[in-house]
């Protein structure tokens, strides 16, 4: 796969500037933590303040093909974070934060997940309130075996949405879907189409300013910020209710109104948020053009046959292993997550956390920045006083 050209913002229609950033040559990395074969390019619109990276060609058969988040089992799951020793998982973070920011969700309730996936965070939901009638749209067949389970036949959907969709649903969800799509604007066009007037749409996208991961990863074309957000759902013809930072660490939680009758009125976003938010951005692309440069240099530190460890096997932890001059010199991951220990992450093994091998006397971390020495300070293993950390 390679990336395509395209020149104007996927929000606004506005005219992309030079590119922010450019990846190191034919080395990018997916939201799925592997090796891309592309150089992607990062472009901000300084009409509206969204962020966008060249789009990967043949975007379709990546998602049917090559997009198997979490398929493995029913069970496997994100940690969202760690209380007290205990891994909150994303899903269940997920169904509260929705059941705290909609209020009532009182049954009966038609419920769409659109983009579902394994459509998890509704599974759970309607286990909470059976009243609810869940339907599902994707663009990939792979996860009927999931939606079996708990939605009627007739009530999901791949790739074309019925006409008797039109109009009908209380709320529409979208949990990390629209972040990956190049044609965003008619997709929430369409969404809207679907929503009852007066219902809601309740999205969850990343936040890059709080996950900078997001801002590297070549799968997600649309990247966005608290004005391309209000624009986007202002020109779909919804009226924004709320566009929350906080509750869903890294990410953006969007509440919106389809009006009960006529058309939504206009955003007016001011310039100094938009140029606010541009700085930000571009303070990320800082962040990252030097990070590789930052990994080698403490591996010049190292001595020449020392093993790392990397902490994490996610994102943070794929980039830093693809940063080293020495990649083979990695022992091993650390992770705290049980459905990943004992897997392998890049072919080698993931290991809890005080499994770290006596012999390695470095570990790199890879979790966000934002959080990292936070996270730290909670592993007794990485405490040991001949350990050395290297922070991104
Ligand atoms: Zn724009």
């Amino acid at each position: 796969m390679t990336t395509s050209a395209t020149n104007a913002c996927n929000v606004c229609r506005g005219p992309l500037d030079t590119p922010l950033y450019h990846s190191a040559e034919g080395q990018s990395l997916t939201s799925l933590c592997r090796l891309h074969p592309s150089t992607i390019e990062v472009c901000a619109c300084a009409r509206c303040g969204h962020l966008q990276t060249r789009t990967i060609e043949n975007v379709d058969a990546f998602y049917d093909h090559d997009y198997d988040i979490l398929v493995d089992s029913e069970e496997e799951d994100q940690i969202y974070e760690m209380r007290a020793g205990t891994p909150i998982y994303r899903t269940a973070h997920q169904v509260r934060v929705l059941r705290d920011t909609l209020g009532d969700i009182a049954p009966p309730l038609l419920l769409l997940d659109y983009g579902c996936a394994k459509s998890s965070t509704i599974r759970t939901l309607c286990e909470q309130e059976p009243g609810i009638v869940p339907h599902l749209y994707d663009v990939s067949a792979r996860y009927e075996p999931f939606w079996e389970k708990f939605v009627p036949p007739g009530n999901w959907a791949i790739k074309q949405t019925p006409p008797g969709w039109l109009g009908r649903f209380d709320v529409v969800t979208s949990f990390f879907s629209l972040e990956h799509i190049p044609t965003v604007i008619a997709t929430m066009r369409h969404v809207v189409s679907l929503i009852r007037p007066g219902g809601r749409f309740y999205g969850i996208v990343p936040n890059v300013v709080t996950n900078v991961a997001d801002f590297v990863v070549v799968d997600h074309c649309n990247h966005f910020t608290v004005p391309s957000l209000a624009r986007l759902l202002s020109d779909a013809g919804l009226i924004t209710e709320r566009i929350d930072d906080s509750m869903h660490r890294g990410a953006f939680v969007v509440v919106a109104r389809k009006p009960e009758r006529g058309t939504a009125p206009a955003e007016s976003n001011d310039g100094p948020t938009i140029e606010r938010t541009c700085a930000a951005l571009s303070g990320i692309a800082d962040f990252w053009r030097d990070a590789a440069g930052r990994v080698r240099q403490f591996e010049r530190t190292l001595p020449g046959d020392a093993e790392v460890a990397v902490y994490g096997a996610g994102f943070y932890g794929a980039f830093l292993r693809a940063s080293l001059a020495e990649a083979e010199r990695v022992a091993c991951h650390l992770d705290n997550n049980p459905f990943l220990q004992g897997k392998s992450f890049n072919g080698k093994p993931v290991l809890p956390p005080a499994q770290l091998p006596a012999h390695v006397g470095a570990v790199l971390i890879g979790l966000n920045p934002a959080h990292a020495r936070r996270v730290v300070a909670d592993i007794p293993a990485l405490a040991r006083p001949d350990l050395r950390l290297f922070f991104l």
